[in-house]
């Protein structure tokens, strides 16, 4: 019997794997246009590094982290979420001091043990940024700039992004009262998940997907109508920002975080090729969390993308693998020697070149040289040895080139010679 991976976690075959290599390549170069710099996180953690940030009653620490007892009695987890470990690497780095001012970008496999559905894995990739040390608008600003110009270079389709304020310690408190007391009013109209919400978390009320639900909360009194003085006017100073860029935002006054840390602007980004309003990526303001880390009180935005999602986004035909610019076809085993020295040799330019094995007959490597869609096969039989010269077979011409290179010209000088033959 062979070995199947495991339930929830999957093989990205070479055309997909090229193709998600383009997605962060494309989000990396604006990143660093941005002035973002890469920091590569490791994949374990302290459990308490999530409770602390996510949440120890949230779904993701209490249901589907991986969390595990290490050799030495180490509670620690695959890490669920990317933030908390940049915000820890920040503090490790001494960075609050230092560089309280950072722009810093993340990206790899996350792990969250969720119940297998199409598209999803308990293995994904995000590319997250985080945006440390500024608490204004213009911060704000730049941040939803980034995250429209990621979207355009990775090619997502039918982009929306959508904003809303979830105000502060200032005003929020008050809010999520008028909320509870809103929810108790309507609570025999809730599902079962909601009213645990009501006395955990009154504001997930908001965004429950239930139908029953969403009609009872439809009068619900909404964060946007009691945002303190200074709230609004970050609000309304962000929202002026990004429009005077020429980035559209669209209003949600109904999208919520479930945690104290968030505040002010919240966002998720939404795009065509996915199930029912699922977001490829969402982030915020979440100016409580450095210090809910053990660090000082220094405010912070960020986002995350989902690359899988994005891969929908972006459209999902697989790129073709590179072309070989030439495959090298050894006539038997004599011809062996001088076929993986001159393969190694202009293997070193960079070009992709194969090589062919030496035990096969020269019509089945003709074959594969077409299959693959080389542009020339180097033929190395008993004469071309002999002559010090390979036979290049043009495969788009038709037509043989019997002395185009000596074996023992330079690599260079070698691929030239293949690139000017029309
Ligand atoms: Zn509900
Ligand atoms: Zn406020």
């Amino acid at each position: 019997m062979a070995i199947a991976s495991i339930k929830g976690f999957r093989d990205v075959l070479p055309a997909e794997a090229a193709r998600r290599r383009a997605i962060v390549d494309a989000a990396r170069g604006v990143l660093e246009a941005y002035g973002y710099g890469e920091v590569e996180l490791p994949l374990l953690e302290k459990v308490e590094l999530f409770s602390r940030s996510v949440g120890a009653t949230s779904d993701i620490v209490e249901k589907e982290m991986y969390a595990f007892e290490d050799r030495d009695g180490a509670t620690i987890a695959l890490r669920p979420e990317g933030t908390a470990s940049l915000v820890r690497a920040y503090l490790d780095a001494g960075l609050a001091r230092a560089q309280p001012v950072a722009r810093l970008w993340y990206g790899g496999p996350m792990f969250r043990r969720e119940r297998p559905q199409k598209g999803r894995y308990r293995q994904f990739s995000q590319i997250g940024a985080e945006f440390l040390g500024r608490e204004d608008a213009a911060a704000d600003a730049e941040t939803l700039c980034l995250v429209a110009d990621i979207c355009a270079a990775v090619g997502v389709r039918g982009m929306r992004i959508q904003v809303n304020s979830l105000g502060d310690a200032a005003c929020r408190p008050a809010y999520r009262e008028k909320l509870t007391a809103y929810g108790r009013s309507v609570d025999l109209l809730l599902c079962d998940d909601c009213r645990v919400r009501l006395e955990r978390n009154p504001l997930r009320l908001l965004d429950c997907k239930n139908e029953g639900c969403r009609a009872a909360m439809e009068a619900a009194p909404l964060m946007i109508d009691h945002l303190c003085d200074g709230c609004r006017d970050h609000h309304a100073e962000v929202l002026s920002l990004v429009l005077s860029a020429g980035v559209l935002l669209e209003a949600n006054p109904r999208m919520v975080r479930g945690l104290d840390y968030y505040c002010r602007t919240a966002f998720e980004i939404t795009a065509e090729g996915q199930g029912a309003q699922d977001a490829i990526g969402g982030g915020g303001r979440y100016d409580g969390l450095v210090a809910a880390l053990g660090g000082p009180d220094l405010p912070g935005i960020g986002f995350a993308f989902g690359v899988e999602r994005m891969q929908l986004a972006s459209g999902s035909e697989a790129d073709a693998d590179a072309v070989p610019l030439a495959m090298i076809a050894p006539i038997g085993d004599v011809a062996a020697p001088a076929a993986l020295a001159l393969a190694r040799r202009l293997r070193q330019t960079g070009c992709r070149i194969d090589l062919e094995s030496p035990r096969r007959r020269l019509k089945a490597q003709m074959k594969q040289a077409d299959k693959v869609g080389a542009r020339f096969v180097v033929i190395l039989g008993d004469a071309e040895l002999e002559s010090g010269r390979a036979t290049v077979r043009d495969l788009k011409a038709q037509k043989d080139h019997p002395s185009l290179f000596a074996l023992d010209d330079e690599a260079e000088s070698i691929i030239a010679a293949l690139g000017c033959v029309e």
